[in-house]
């Protein structure tokens, strides 16, 4: 039920995990605390429960679902795995990638979940609340971030109630996400080749995917979007700009004051929630060095600036 019901919060303790594991048996949608961001979760074999995530964020029917598994070994009932993606699940998970990979056909996965592809996107967190969820489960999850479609990833339970509360069951609140930016996505090709979908937390050696074909809408131009203009590479605030600040450039919030990159991926999305509801008009973000994790950042802060096509 996704209907006028308020949203419990769960505590992430014995009997929180035990609750929201029953509202997901059951066909419900709970937000959940992982190492990247929120997700907003619902069990990955049933149409019904997947048609409620699409319901409840107002995500479009061509934008597929990371689904979330306990084990390797639950992953491998769902896709294929060569050599090359057994081998990156092994060194990073659980962790924050997600292999897209060639979908079973045997899998049992509502069909909304791929949005038609014949690849599924499979990640292993290593949130401890996630994990114990996923165990009592013991279906695979598939949960998108938890935010209203488009907008800013939540990092915190006050976030996904933010522009969710209502409208789904449950959010499991275990405090703020300690990596704080979505999972790095990697495709793994029949061949073994890999493609990188989307920066995020992970490095791997992949190259950045090519061509016209827009495999995961993480990767269209506007995403994440705070509802205002946003400057990049600001060195100062202008008169009517909210400042997001790194480093030297101090700004109404910063994302890290010591210049720290995995400080400030953490606090990326909470600085872009307070500039959405700061009284200025437009936001302004200090440069961010594109190396490491910075790149990942720089991708998001982009996509967040980019106009609405
Ligand atoms: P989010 O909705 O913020 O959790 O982001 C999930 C990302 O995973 C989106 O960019 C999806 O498009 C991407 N994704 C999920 N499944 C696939 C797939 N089979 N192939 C490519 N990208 C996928
Ligand atoms: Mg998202």
């Amino acid at each position: 039920m996704t209907g006028k019901s308020p949203t419990e919060r769960l505590g992430a303790d014995k009997g929180g995990i035990a609750r929201a594991a029953v509202l997901l048996r059951a066909g419900g949608l709970a937000a959940l605390p992982t190492e990247t961001v929120y997700g907003l979760a619902a069990r990955a074999d049933s149409d019904a429960a997947v048609a409620r995530i699409y319901a409840a964020k107002g995500r479009p029917g061509f934008n597929p679902l990371i689904v979330h598994v306990e084990s390797l070994a639950q992953a491998e009932t769902l896709a294929e795995f060569g050599d090359g993606a057994r081998a990156l699940a092994a060194s990073h998970w659980p962790g924050p990638l997600t292999l897209v990979l060639p979908r079973r056909r045997d899998a049992t996965l509502a069909a909304a979940v791929t949005a038609g592809l014949d690849t599924v996107a499979l990640r292993c967190p290593a949130h401890p609340a996630m994990r114990a969820v996923l165990g009592q489960v013991g279906v695979p999850l598939a949960a998108p971030s938890a935010n209203r479609s488009g907008l800013v990833s939540p990092t915190t339970a006050d976030h996904v109630l933010a522009t969710l509360d209502g409208r789904i069951d449950a959010v499991l609140d275990a405090g703020p996400c300690p990596a704080g930016l979505e999972s790095t996505i990697v495709a793994v090709r029949a061949d073994g080749r890999c493609d990188l979908l989307r920066p995020g937390p992970i490095d791997v050696a992949a190259e950045p995917a090519r061509g016209s074909a827009v495999e995961a809408p993480g990767q269209l131009a506007s995403h994440y979007a705070p509802g205002k203009p946003l400057r990049l590479d600001a060195v100062r605030g202008e008169a009517g700009e909210y400042l997001i600040g790194f480093g030297p450039v101090e700004g109404d919030c910063s994302l890290s004051p010591r210049g720290d990159l995995a400080e400030a991926a953490a606090n990326l999305y909470a600085c872009l929630h307070r500039a959405a509801g700061a009284p200025q008009r437009r936001i302004a973000v200090a440069a961010i060095p594109d190396t490491g994790i910075g790149i990942a950042i720089n991708d998001r802060l982009r996509r967040a600036a980019a106009p609405k096509g």
